[in-house]
């Protein structure tokens, strides 16, 4: 048996895959379609294991995933793959609705042939895991307690939107067709290997360029920030323990505003590699015009996960940005192969 890791070679995935061949030693089989967010080397410790294989391909590729499936026999499938970032979805959501709506349909839909396929043994041990995002709940008010499991939903971008779609259409097969499915809705995650497109990668990235940090609108909106590791964590908690057709929402307990972030990171770089002209990175925090539709507040309630399953996060903000800034630290090279997209990003004015 084996487990099959869509989206393997981006942010989480790759984090996921990592984390996880150094906890078992089963086979896993990693598939990506190596869009721009894709990067193989995250993977480069790996990529010569027996227990590792990638796959170059696209989960909208139903012929594909449904050759997967056969010949790998996996015990579960842990959905990562997807376009993942709210600015571009904006500039153009087609591709969203492409790889997150359609490939997550094809992903169900191969899987429940596979499913109905396997004898009663493999199929009490069959799980498909999708990994979705608190973003489908739409803004909170500064008042309001954090999401819910039982929170409406609420999508305000075509990023949110689709993937509030693949979450109905997750729930729609287990109800339907009793694919045993979980879902995973997690604040917003921060670690290594993260595009620089990101928030938190862009301001470590465009500080260590001494290039102006840009903030959308007044830096007041808020988010819940969890270490990747720690969400890898979580998965692996519900993928063993979760109840079939449950959700799950994993946050780090860390609201922090924009602004905070940033400063936080421009004081410890500070601390961590003083500038050469003796000022402090603060200098560089530059307002840029709000981005259409920003929401302003997420959070997550992670009291279902920490009571029912025993899961709670390692980090807290302070450990986990000093690991990621460390991490960028020790891997500039790696940090400045996408600061390109910041310039494409804001050479769009979204309207
Ligand atoms: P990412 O953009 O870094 O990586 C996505 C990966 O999916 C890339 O490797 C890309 O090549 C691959 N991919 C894209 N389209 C594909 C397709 N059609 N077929 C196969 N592979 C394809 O994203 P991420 O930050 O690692 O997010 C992973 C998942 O976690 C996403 O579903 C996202 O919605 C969710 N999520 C992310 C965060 C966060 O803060 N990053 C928070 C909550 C939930």
């Amino acid at each position: 048996m084996s487990i099959i890791i869509t989206g393997a070679a981006g942010f989480i995935g790759s984090n996921f895959i990592l984390n996880y061949s150094n906890l078992v030693s089963e086979k896993i089989i990693g598939f990506d379609k190596l869009t721009y967010a894709g990067n193989l080397e995250n993977l480069k410790t790996i990529k010569d294991s027996t227990n590792f294989k990638f796959i170059d391909g696209d989960i909208v590729d139903s012929e594909l995933v449904a050759n997967l499936l056969n010949k790998y026999q996996p015990r579960a499938i842990i959905n990562f793959a997807a376009e993942s970032h709210v600015d571009r979805s904006i500039i153009a959501p087609d591709v969203f609705m492409q790889t997150n709506i359609m490939g997550t349909y094809s992903l169900l839909e191969e899987a429940r042939k596979y499913f109905i396929s396997l004898n009663k043994n493999n199929k009490n041990n069959f799980r498909f895991l999708h990994v979705s995002t608190d973003e489908v709940y739409g803004t909170l008010a500064i008042n309001e307690p954090p999401f819910r499991e039982d929170r409406k939903y609420m999508p305000n971008n075509p990023y949110s939107a689709s993937k509030a779609a693949s979450d109905h259409l997750v729930r729609a097969w287990h109800y339907t067709y009793s694919l045993p499915v979980l879902t995973i809705n997690c604040s917003n995650n921060y670690g290594p290997f993260q595009l620089s497109e990101k928030f938190i990668p862009l301001c470590i990235t465009r500080a260590l360029q001494i290039k102006p940090i840009p903030i959308y609108g007044d830096g007041k909106q808020i988010r819940d920030w969890l270490y990747v590791i720690d969400h890898c964590n979580g998965i692996l908690t519900v993928l063993e323990k979760g109840i079939i057709g449950e959700t799950y929402n994993i946050g780090g307990w860390n609201e922090k505003t924009n602004l905070e972030v940033a400063q936080k990171i421009c004081e410890l770089l500070d601390e961590l590699k003083p500038r050469c002209d003796g000022n402090s990175y603060q200098e560089l925090i530059t307002f840029v015009k709000e981005r259409p539709s920003h929401d302003r507040r997420y959070a997550i309630d992670a009291s279902k996960i920490y009571n029912e399953l025993g899961w709670k996060p390692k980090e807290n903000f302070e450990t986990g940005i000093r690991k990621t800034l460390d991490w960028h630290l020790d891997n500039e090279s790696w940090s400045y192969i996408h600061s390109h997209d910041y310039q494409y990003l804001h050479n769009n004015d979204f309207s």
